[in-house]
């Protein structure tokens, strides 16, 4: 078990990257002494190793780092059938991959995690060891315990203690997030916000995902609701949304708004890409149809922007396909929508993503947890 110090340098040193016992040493208020015996604790216990020497005024330094494969994690995403499942280390690396069928009942889904755990585990000779949990990713709102899922239209659940439920099972300790949020986590933990205390991930696929970290921490609101542009209704009076609403961000921007509306204009059009093309020969259907998702989804960033003035918003996104007429229209959005003094002050970042997100998601979690501690949030 660590102790709160340990935890803290750990922290410190995964937000910043590689630190001199020095720097770290001013960060944490310690004296070299006290320093230099924290440091040999945590690299005697094979979480911290000595990856490099720096050399500026002074005497050179050796510096720090996060040992990756100290930890691994399980993460387990429950947004699509098969679930995938993987196993990463401390810096997200993935180690292998694996699946299991989608359940909605939650037991099911606890005995298929225990089912393929140990193949995933085999893939390298310490995971078995030093596996530190499993994190599971779902579409659906989950409380500040990370504990239940709280409510899931996708899994047809209403307070479903599932971490509890796969901890019994397997024997390692648990914990569920939000689809969008567990993307945040592993953008603050292994990715682009690393140092960023102020950040928005907007996740854009067949539906939008968004979560926030505010003061570096993720923030949940009362409900565990907070973020859901989604649903923000950006069209009032326009078509149906499937949370029963009309005229949400979802129905204009999503990918699945977005392929329905080409559809209902007689484009047989899959991806984002194929459409930019029809625009690009100056289809004004398809024009019409980009302009619309990109400028909503502008307009909700702005919002965003306005009431949060985040550091960074960062939007994910599998094809990735923003430097068309989407992209154009939906910064200009942004531009033209948030107050003078904000515009151009925000940078809206575009990063392309594989299928493994939300798995990968679900592990940052386990390791989010890993380095925060189990009770804090
Ligand atoms: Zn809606």
């Amino acid at each position: 078990m660590l102790t709160p110090s340990q935890r803290q340098l750990l922290r410190i040193i995964s937000e910043s990257g590689p630190l001199s016992r020095t720097e770290m040493a001013q960060m944490l208020g310690l004296s070299k002494a006290a320093m230099s015996g924290l440091a040999r604790d945590l690299i005697d216990l094979g979480m911290l190793h000595e990856t490099d020497t720096v050399y500026g005024q002074g005497r050179p330094s050796v510096r720090l780092d996060l040992y990756p494969e100290c930890a691994f994690f399980i993460g387990v995403s429950l947004l699509e059938e098969p679930a995938p499942m993987i196993l990463s280390d401390l810096n997200g690396k993935i180690i292998a991959r694996g699946s299991i069928p989608l359940s909605r009942d939650p037991a099911v889904v606890a005995e298929a995690i225990a089912q393929a755990l140990p193949d995933l585990l085999d893939s390298h000779p310490d995971a078995r060891e030093k596996l530190a949990g499993i994190g599971i990713a779902l579409s659906g709102f989950v409380d500040e315990t990370q504990a239940n899922c709280v409510q899931s239209t996708l899994l047809n659940w209403q307070d479903v203690p599932l971490a509890r439920i796969v901890q019994e099972r397997c024997g390692i300790e648990t914990f569920i997030e939000n689809d969008a949020k567990a993307v945040a986590v592993s953008e603050k933990l292994f990715g682009s916000a690393r140092d960023i205390q102020n950040f928005s991930v907007v996740t854009l696929g067949d539906g939008i995902g968004c979560a926030h970290f505010i003061d570096g921490k993720l923030y949940r609101g009362n409900h565990g609701g907070a973020g859901e542009i989604a649903h923000c209704t950006i069209e009032p009076g326009g078509s149906p949304c499937r949370c029963g609403k009309r005229g949400c961000l979802d129905t204009v921007a999503s990918m699945k708004a977005v392929r329905e509306m080409a559809r209902a204009e007689g484009f047989s059009c899959d991806t984002l890409v194929e459409l930019e093309t029809e625009a690009s020969k100056g289809n004004a259907a398809a024009i019409r149809i980009l302009h619309r998702a990109g400028s909503a989804l502008g307009l909700a960033i702005a919002n965003l922007i306005q009431m949060n003035d985040p550091g960074l918003i960062l939007i994910t996104h599998v094809e990735g396909s923003f430097d068309g007429l989407f992209g154009t229209v939906l910064k200009q959005a942004v531009e033209a929508n948030v107050l003078p003094r904000y515009a151009g002050q925000t940078p809206v970042r575009v990063k392309r993503v594989d299928g493994d997100i939300w798995a990968r998601g679900a592990a940052s979690i386990a390791a989010h947890k890993f380095l925060i501690g189990p009770h804090t949030n």
